[in-house]
């Protein structure tokens, strides 16, 4: 039987990963991997989930299973998170499910069951595993533009005019903050525009947030997405708490599907504990049970959130002094865009010969399309890379 099985196609961040590891200057500098690291280069447990994690291990009384759609309560505190008020409780089924990934898996395959013809619709550039995913699900699959090599900026024009080809209940999967690999994202007036588009086209809303917190702050940037969900019938979103709770390897995420009406909740809620069940059973509980804790215990949630904002201006602060130092080098401001951009990456938009020269003449590793892990800067390395960006005539 497994003499049947061929390669699949190599990873292109692990292999990264792997040179980065045998590279032997010492000066070497991490823009690759997809992690928050401190100015140490740590991934820290942050402070709430080791004291969650501590009172988990005083108090638990069972390991038995948690239900097929994992523990109310989490997702309670999730979807009190990410959508605030902004639809009716009773419209919202929600599971847990391991990560983010685990529930983008989930809304596609529910997708399938919906709509198995309708065609979802990704961002180009997006995070690999969208494509990857609805490949091997077999599903229907078109792009829309949007990145601006130019400005490094979205290209609206562009987006909004590929939008015109949706069909009726096709899925347009939007990043909720944070756009992965770009880090450029639309303004709330702009997405306010594309919702226009999607509702005459009657199109159906996938939103992935990963980075809730990352950006502007944990409810600016789930603005969007609560726009979003407030503005149709139906949506679908998938939340991972990997990085906003730092819990990357506990695999912690919710998939919730907006429903029209209690009834369609109802029906949703049922197919969706049928797809969990289907697929792993119960979801892991260790980290949505951290979460939980985090977000119902006032003083442990204020700490969560303190640490949380310490991350997010601390990447604020690296892109800044990035985006100086590039200006005060080169004189001009085209280098700007790395100030504006939001999250843990940004997209330098240059050629993968010169990322390649930056690996091989400067030691620095940064993903093929030029997508760069602020969070692997440090105010130290910040003049170095900028130094070696002007160097390699980028
Ligand atoms: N969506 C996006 C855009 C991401 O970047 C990631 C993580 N790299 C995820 C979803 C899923 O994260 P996880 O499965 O680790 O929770």
């Amino acid at each position: 039987m497994l003499e049947n099985l061929s390669a699949q196609p190599a990873d292109k961040i692990l292999a990264l990963i792997a040179e980065f590891k045998a590279e032997t200057r010492p000066d070497k500098i991490d823009l690759g991997v997809g992690v928050y690291k401190d100015a140490t280069g740590n991934t820290p447990v942050m402070r709430a989930v080791k004291e969650a994690e501590r009172r988990l291990v005083a108090d638990q009384t069972s390991k038995a299973y948690t239900g097929i759609a994992g523990d109310p309560a989490f997702s309670e505190v999730m979807i009190d998170l990410v959508l605030g008020d902004s639809v009716a409780r009773a419209r919202v089924a929600a599971v847990a499910t391991p990560g983010g990934t685990g529930a983008i898996r989930q809304a596609l395959e529910l997708v399938r069951l919906a709509a198995q013809k309708a065609t979802v619709w990704l961002s180009n550039p997006t995070w690999p595993n969208h494509p990857s995913i609805i490949k091997y699900l077999g599903m229907n699959m078109a792009e829309y533009r949007y990145f601006d090599s130019e400005t490094r900026g979205v290209d609206f024009e562009g987006l909004m005019s590929d939008l015109e080809n949706l069909s009726e209940g096709d899925v347009v999967l939007l990043h909720g903050c944070c756009h992965n690999p770009t880090g450029a994202n639309l303004s709330y007036e702009q997405m306010a525009q594309v919702i226009g588009v999607m509702q005459k086209k009657r199109a159906v809303p996938f939103v992935d947030i990963a980075y809730q917190g990352f950006g502007d702050g944990l409810a600016e940037d789930a603005r969007i997405t609560r726009l979003i969900a407030r503005s149709f019938d139906n949506c679908l979103i998938a939340a991972s708490c990997s990085k906003n709770f730092g819990i990357y390897r506990e695999r912690t995420g919710i998939l919730m599907a907006i429903a029209k009406d209690a009834d369609q909740q109802g029906i949703t809620q049922q197919n969706l504990a049928f797809l969990n069940r289907q697929n792993f059973s119960s979801p892991p509980d260790h980290g949505a049970r951290v979460v939980t804790t985090i977000l119902q215990d006032p003083d442990l949630r204020a700490d969560w959130e303190a640490e949380l904002e310490e991350t997010r201006n601390g990447m604020l602060a690296l892109r800044q002094q990035l985006a100086d130092e590039l200006k005060r080098l080169t004189n001009s401001d085209r280098f700007d865009f790395l100030a504006h951009h939001r999250g843990m990456f940004s997209r330098l938009g240059t050629t993968p010969e010169m990322v390649e020269k930056l690996r091989a003449e400067h030691g620095i590793y940064m993903v093929g399309d030029s997508r760069m892990n602020i969070a692997g800067l440090n105010a130290q390395t910040v003049p170095i890379l900028a130094k070696a960006i002007v160097d390699a005539g980028i």
